[in-house]
């Protein structure tokens, strides 16, 4: 079996959460992206060569298989989808088949989860089992007096590890991470993996609180010296911890541990926080914010900027995203990632959505009026909270009417990680917004884990391809997922919008690919104009100066 990774693969591993494997049409491996703890898994995938030889496509551009993988506790459920590697003539040349990990992910299929009982990844035990040993403790905790029994760790920065370092970096310190925890802790403490770079740990016994610091401190200095072995700098983590009490479910433990971690990293992470201390600080400044952020919404500090959607072919701007921002009396423009999730986590998010309709509507109605006619799509972002509010289907519904727009002009963007957080809501919520005619898209299509048998149930019209595989065109292993994408896409007779172009060769490559339409800074930022008329222009001025450049 070939164990060596081209190094073209590399970018690639960066951008997808996934192991890339390049067959020859005979079921030859010529390359992979595996890790030596996938090595295994690899061998598992080329003994199913049969599903992926390329008669098994038939007319299909894509092909998809789950199947597990691995020893009676350690699990792994895994898709893989494949995609023909053509050459310029479309013959075939290879078939790249991306395998992918939804043993720990919001996986739709529950069996997934009910059997699934250790982390793939660090081998420790995951949420699941956390959830059933708390359980069973349940009469133990409440005897307890209150003493600290359970941390949660939180990786500062991660996410930038992941970006900057590659997924591959990343899953290195993930496992170290694991593995510097289990090393502060007694023999009877149980370690855990919750979900990305979250971990738990229970403490057999109740800690007092000098003693639970003490071993914070020692947690957080072994992890910084395991990150400094895989990345040669240092991290630091936010650890919360909580007391069990009488009467204190093991759910709200849970809570706790998990607030107070979330108040460390609001205090600027690297940093210890017992529950209680910390509760009523951040709560306070939590509240405080919020209550910022509902004046600004009934102040109309929310502006809306759009960034210009082109038709890839005649280079002709079609619609527009809205993308909100915060036009802060003191702090300056806010992006949507500086007070978006704090709206969902306060319930102004459906409030929040109702505003951008508004004006996003507005200016949709105005161009109208100026171009009878012209056919204008203006998308919308949706938060996996607004498919939860009961009044959402109306808000969308009264938007509409008030401003006197076609239904179908407006496109709703769900993110693909919304969708499998709650599948079941988020078929029926996008099956009513169907009702009233408006389009759906999925957005950042590929970096979550809709398998084809979830996409197949959802009442979609458009899917975006995230920007993460764009930017790395025209490398031949990026070609290779956007074309799978955009197989996948085909396949289920959805239209692909991709996003981050940056470069003409990327978005003449895409074209090419069968994605209809694009975004990005190659024809324009999101901007503020008075008029969405205005965006052709914009357009036009930067094609010009893309020219001279
Ligand atoms: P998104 O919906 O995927 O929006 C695309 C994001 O990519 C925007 O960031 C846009 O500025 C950026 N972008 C587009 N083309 C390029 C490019 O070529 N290069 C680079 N580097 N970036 C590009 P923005 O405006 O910061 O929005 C971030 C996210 O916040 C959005 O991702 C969306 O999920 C969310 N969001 C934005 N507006 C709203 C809203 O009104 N409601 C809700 N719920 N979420 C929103
Ligand atoms: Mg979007
Ligand atoms: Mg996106």
């Amino acid at each position: 079996m070939t164990e060596s990774v081209d190094r073209r693969y590399e970018a690639l591993l960066a951008a997808v959460p996934g192991v890339v494997c390049r067959y020859l049409l005979d079921g030859t491996l010529t390359e992979s992206s595996a890790l030596d703890r996938d090595l295994e898994l690899v061998d598992e995938l080329s003994k199913r060569w049969s599903h992926f030889r390329p008669d098994a496509f038939g007319e299909r551009h894509t092909v998809e298989l789950t199947w597990q993988h691995g020893r009676r506790d350690n699990d792994r459920w895994l898709v893989s989808r494949a995609a023909l590697e053509r050459d310029e003539n479309g013959d075939v040349l290879a078939v790249v088949v991306v395998t992918s990990d939804v043993t720990s992910l919001h996986v739709a299929e529950e069996r997934v989860v009910a059997t699934s009982r250790h982390d793939g990844l660090t081998g420790l035990p995951n949420a699941a089992q956390l959830a059933e040993l708390l359980e069973t403790d349940v009469d133990e905790l409440a005897a307890t007096g209150p003493t600290i029994r359970m941390a949660v760790l939180d990786i500062d920065g991660f996410a930038q590890v992941n970006a900057t370092d590659g997924y591959r970096r990343g899953d290195e310190v993930l496992k170290a991470t694991a593995q510097a925890i289990a090393a502060c802790l007694r023999e009877a403490d149980v370690a855990f993996r919750l979900v990305d770079d979250e971990f738990a740990v229970l403490f057999a016994a109740g800690l007092d609180a000098e003693h639970a610091v003490a071993v914070a401190s020692r947690m957080r200095a072994a992890i910084g010296d395991a990150s400094e072995a895989v990345l040669g700098r240092r991290l630091t983590m936010s650890v919360g911890l909580a007391r069990s009490e009488p009467g204190l479910s093991p759910a709200a433990l849970s809570e706790r541990a998990g607030l107070a971690a979330d108040s460390a990293s609001d205090l600027g992470g690297d940093a210890a926080v017992i529950f209680d201390d910390a509760a009523r600080q951040v709560s306070a400044d939590e509240q405080d914010r919020a209550e910022q952020l509902r004046r600004a919404i009934d102040e109309d500090q929310l502006v809306v900027a759009f960034q210009p959607l082109v038709d890839l072919q005649s280079h002709e701007v079609v619609g527009a995203e809205a993308l909100v921002r915060w036009q802060h009396p003191t702090d300056g423009l806010l992006l949507p990632d500086e007070f978006v999730p704090l709206a969902e986590r306060m319930g102004l998010v459906v409030d929040l959505t109702r505003a951008v309709l508004d004006r996003s509507l507005r200016a949709l109605a105005e161009f109208h009026h100026a171009h009878p006619g012209v056919r204008f799509s203006l998308s919308v972002n949706m938060s996996a909270a607004d498919l939860a509010q009961p009044l959402f289907i109306e808000v969308v519904h009264d938007a509409l009417e008030s401003h006197d727009i076609e239904p179908a002009s407006l496109c709703l963007e769900l993110t693909e990680t919304a969708v499998i957080e709650d599948l079941d809501l988020a078929i029926s919520t996008l099956r009513q917004l169907r009702d009233l005619g408006v389009t759906i898209a999925i957005d950042d299509f590929g970096t979550g884990y809709a398998s084809l048998s979830v996409l197949r149930e959802l009442p979609v019209d458009r899917l975006k391809i995230d920007q993460t595989f764009v930017r790395g065109l025209p490398r031949p292993a990026d070609l290779a997922v956007v074309r799978l994408v955009v197989g996948l896409a085909r396949e289920l007779d959805l239209v692909v919008t991709a996003e981050g172009i940056g470069t003409t060769a990327q978005a003449e490559q895409l074209q090419q690919l069968g994605c209809a339409t694009g975004q990005g800074s190659l024809f324009s930022a999101p901007v503020f104009v008075g008029d969405l008329s205005e965006l052709g222009d914009v357009v036009a001025r930067r094609a010009t100066n893309v020219r001279a450049e």
